[in-house]
């Protein structure tokens, strides 16, 4: 049985992260300040002698015995990292210099949840873990995109300086249960007017597009990844190679949702990239892994998820 400290735990793909490493036999330790994550999340997990839930801010340091960290606190959607963008910039140096600090400290590996925002608007399509990015560095985004970029570095470096035994995932628009209802993100926006018989809210013109993962193919992935030899560092890309304008979107959640919903359209946010789309050889040759779940059973799951909770 390992010892596995993970932060923000209580989000979105915290939570099925901690079910997935108690399910296999660890003893789980989520650390979050529910920010943007909520017990709901976890509330199943409560009451398992294997699984602790302890309200704590990466930006302070903590200190436990583990013998593995998954670092993925942080806000992630955009409406969330941009309602405190000093904060959120402090959660990726300051959080991950701490969480380093303790993979140091406790010779654990260190597992980090980058993004596909390091490329920013990306100019290399679809997107390879050579390619270094697109990214404005003063603009609403770049909270979380230089955010990011910088924990990319710090897990490098500290690797480089300390030989700390670190793994680096570029997670690509990932979706699924337990995504927050107010969080702002196309699929959880577009679920939600469905079913309300709301307006679908595309922004810009909808011909922007991205490449849509089932929470489930990602977890597979994250286990798969921790499980690599201390030679292999990533970055990798993970994340569903099939791209879709987000009009598609809409439509194809009209379509399973039954929704009387019409499409209206509104200004595309500052920044926001034109396309989006992973190059995951590196991840099926080194992983031997690659998504299962297409985007419309991936969506009735979620469907039925935003159906079976109040909003
Ligand atoms: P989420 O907002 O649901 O989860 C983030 C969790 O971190 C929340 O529970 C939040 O309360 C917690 N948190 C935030 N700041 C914290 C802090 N300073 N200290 C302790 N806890 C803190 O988001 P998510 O979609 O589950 O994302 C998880 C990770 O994956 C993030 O690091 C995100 O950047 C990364 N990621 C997600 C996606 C995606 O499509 N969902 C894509 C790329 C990268
Ligand atoms: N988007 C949209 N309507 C919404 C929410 C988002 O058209 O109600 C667009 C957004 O402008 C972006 C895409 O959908 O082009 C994905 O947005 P999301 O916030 O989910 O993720 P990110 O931009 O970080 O990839």
């Amino acid at each position: 049985m390992k010892k596995i400290l993970v932060t923000g735990g209580a989000g979105f793909i915290g939570s099925h992260l901690c079910t997935r490493l108690l399910d296999d036999g660890n003893d789980v330790i989520s650390l979050d300040n529910y920010f943007t994550g909520s017990k709901d999340n976890i509330k199943h997990l409560i009451g398992n002698p294997h699984f602790e839930a302890v309200r704590h801010d990466i930006v302070m340091p903590y200190l436990a015995e583990v013998d593995e960290i998954y670092n993925l606190a942080c806000p992630a959607s955009p409406i969330h990292y941009q309602f405190d963008p000093i904060k959120t910039i402090e959660t990726s140096v300051l959080g991950v210099t701490n969480m380093l600090k303790l993979a140091d400290y406790g010779k654990s590996k260190i597992l980090h949840a980058s993004t596909s925002e390091v490329y920013g608007d990306p100019m290399m399509h679809p997107q390879r873990e050579e390619y270094w990015g697109n990214v404005n560095p003063i603009g609403i985004r770049s909270c979380y995109d230089e955010g990011k970029r910088c924990a990319e570095t710090l897990m490098m470096d500290y690797h480089r300086q300390h030989g700390t035994r670190i793994k680096i995932i570029r997670i690509f628009n990932t979706y699924g249960p337990n995504m927050s209802v107010n969080d702002g993100r196309v699929v959880s926006n577009f679920i939600i007017q469905a079913l309300k018989g709301e307006d679908i809210t595309i922004y810009g013109d909808g011909s922007q597009t991205r490449s849509f993962q089932y929470v489930d193919d990602l977890i597979d992935a994250i286990v798969r990844t921790i499980q690599t030899g201390d030679d292999f560092t990533g970055p990798v890309n993970l994340g569903n190679p099939r791209e879709f304008t987000i009009r598609q979107l809409a439509e194809e959640i009209i379509r399973l949702t039954g929704s009387k919903s019409k499409l209206c359209f509104m200004p595309l946010p500052g920044d926001d990239p034109r396309q989006r789309k992973p190059d995951i050889s590196l991840a099926k040759r080194v992983l031997d892994w690659e998504p299962t779940v297409q985007l419309e059973e991936g969506l009735k799951k979620t469907i039925e998820y935003f159906r079976s909770i109040d909003f």
